[in-house]
């Protein structure tokens, strides 16, 4: 049993200025065979369950292709070829099945669903293999992508702490269609929600329940259930709330729990919306806290309209501005993307003093924004690689990468800067960078929900700061064109 297995993964946020070219994914790693096997065998993601239950059946893996960008703006034309071409080929050429690690929410300069375009290029090149999907729950989901697969799974946690987990089972079902243990059906729908990923965090309602809800229904006929949350910044036709149920020929009990999840999403639209807060009282009602916060506890506030896992361009400086303005103590900081900066701290070295122009590079002309950076000085604290093994429980394994990182001390906040763009989901971005993060009183943090997957445990108390960026919860920042309408909450519904 030959089986084509491999990765091909972005969330394309359409707002995004950061180019996504191939340059990009080879950052992250762009890999190809036995080097994307070693890479990904054993790590917390889809295709190390891949590998292992292809391992464990005794199966031939080819794996053309393994690649992955932190989400940015259009991919460009040439990326998506190179890397559909390395699958598709590989399925060209022969073999029994297929199984996929994908985002969903990928959008090319050349064509909105890069993932269902993948798929029919898949299906025209070997009609009738069986193909699997492992999906983030932040997928756009498209006809085209149900009509040109079997079985379709997506992650029930944000933060993503169960990517093994989704790939996993779909492995099962693929691997029990080829022995003809069963025989996969799928029922899909959407409704007319733009649902914002501040508001998707499975700790909180309401996605805690209805993610509970899909779990508790994968019995008996039912296969995997999944509600995607959707990735509300692409301007494209399907962007929103969808869900997809496998059943073993029980299409008719499919539809049911389709609709049940569907219903029950729409029903709390409104709590599917960020409420604005404003950016001044929320940085002192954190400083008000100085005196309180208990030692190894620090509080967190979250910068979230500039996240990189959202497509932020991880520069804009208004959320470190204000709390240097009303100068909160014993402040770390990750991260401010300017690999000018670095450059500029390793040419003075660590203990020297530096007067810089910091971050503020990018022009973001979605949001009608101007580069703005903001003039700090402090001491350059620490140099180094920006490289460290991956241990808390999102992306386990893999290796975090930086770029060449440096740390600025401020006297009350240690900013590290970046050459490569990371979101702060792991405590390695501050301790490869020389940062005790409990040592700390407060961590501002350029994240929506993924910081909760290294970060939740140490928090006392989470401040969500209402800043400037890409990654904007406030929709009358963004223009779309593009997207259905009438759609909530952009249309009164
Ligand atoms: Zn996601």
């Amino acid at each position: 049993m030959r089986i084509v297995t491999a990765m091909m993964k972005h969330e394309t946020n359409t707002f995004s200025p950061v180019p996504s070219d191939l340059r990009r994914f080879a950052q992250r790693g762009l890999r190809r065979d036995a080097e994307a096997l070693d890479a990904y065998t054993g790590t917390n993601t889809p295709l190390g369950a891949y590998i292992d239950a292809l391992r464990e059946a005794g199966a031939e893996i080819v794996l053309p292709l393994a690649a992955e960008a932190p989400p940015s703006g259009l991919v460009h034309r040439d990326a998506y070829e190179t890397m559909a071409g390395a699958i598709v080929d590989a399925v060209a050429a022969g073999c029994d099945a297929v199984m996929l690690d994908l985002h969903g929410a990928m959008v090319a300069e050349h064509l909105d669903d890069g993932e269902g375009t993948l798929l029919e290029r898949i299906r025209a090149a070997a009609p009738g293999i069986p193909v699997c999907v492992a999906l983030d729950m932040h997928c756009n989901l498209t006809a085209r992508m149900v009509a040109h697969c079997d079985v379709m799974v997506g992650y029930k946690t944000y933060p993503h702490v169960d990517m093994r987990a989704a790939g996993a089972q779909a492995a099962r079902i693929l691997l029990g269609k080829l022995a003809g243990r069963c025989d996969p059906v799928m029922a899909w729908g959407a409704v007319p929600l733009l649902a914002q990923t501040l508001r998707m965090g499975t700790a909180d309602a309401p996605m805690k329940e209805l993610q509970e809800a899909a779990r508790a229904a994968e019995r008996g006929p039912i296969l995997a259930a999944t509600l995607f949350g959707g990735f509300p910044l692409a301007d494209i036709h399907d962007a929103g709330v969808s869900a997809v149920v496998v059943a073993d020929r029980a299409l008719a009990a499919a539809e049911e729990l389709r609709d049940r999840l569907l219903a029950a999403a729409w029903a709390n639209r409104a709590e599917f919306v960020y409420a604005h807060r404003d950016l001044a009282a929320t940085v002192a009602a954190a400083a008000r806290l100085q005196n309180s916060i208990p030692s190894g506890r620090p509080a967190i506030l979250l910068d979230h309209a500039d996240n990189v896992a959202s497509g932020g361009t991880s520069d804009v400086m208004t959320v470190i501005a204000e709390v240097l303005r009303q100068d909160l103590p014993d402040v770390a900081m990750a991260a401010v993307h300017d690999p000018a900066a670095v450059a500029r701290m390793q040419a003075v070295g660590v203990g020297a003093r530096v007067v810089l122009d910091l971050g503020g590079r990018s022009e973001m002309p979605s949001i009608g924004a101007r580069p703005a950076p903001l003039r700090v000085s402090g001491t350059v604290a620490h140099l180094g690689d920006g490289r460290w093994r991956i241990e808390g429980p999102m992306y386990t394994g893999l290796i975090g990468d930086t770029g060449p990182t440096a740390v600025l001390d401020t006297g009350r906040m240690k900013i590290v800067v970046v050459s490569l763009h990371h979101e702060p989901f792991d405590l390695g971005i501050f301790t490869a960078n020389g940062i005790d993060p409990r040592a700390q009183r407060y961590l501002l943090l350029k994240s929506r929900i993924h910081y909760r997957a290294g970060f939740a445990p140490l928090a006392s108390e989470t401040f969500t700061c209402d800043g400037a960026g890409v990654t904007t919860s406030d929709n009358a920042q963004l223009v779309f064109r593009n997207v259905r309408r009438p759609i909530y909450p952009l249309d009164p519904m």
